[in-house]
């Protein structure tokens, strides 16, 4: 896997892109300024509940 482009993460939902929108909020507000990438494997997880995450997938953990 080519790491070309550089990680982008959705404000709105703190999910990583590489598109110039967000997969899953469509929100175009992203940011490439973010710290700490966390994979939730299962929605239903206590992390993902503490990070008010519903969806598996990885997301940032502090999005500047
Ligand atoms: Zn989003």
């Amino acid at each position: 896997m080519i790491m070309a482009k550089r990680l982008q993460v959705c404000r709105n939902c703190r999910r990583f892109t590489t598109d110039k929108s967000c997969p899953v909020c469509k929100s175009t507000n992203l940011s490439t300024s973010w710290k700490g990438l966390v994979v939730i494997m299962d929605a239903n997880s206590e992390v993902a509940k503490t990070l008010n995450i519903t969806e598996a997938g990885r997301y940032a953990l502090y999005v500047g």
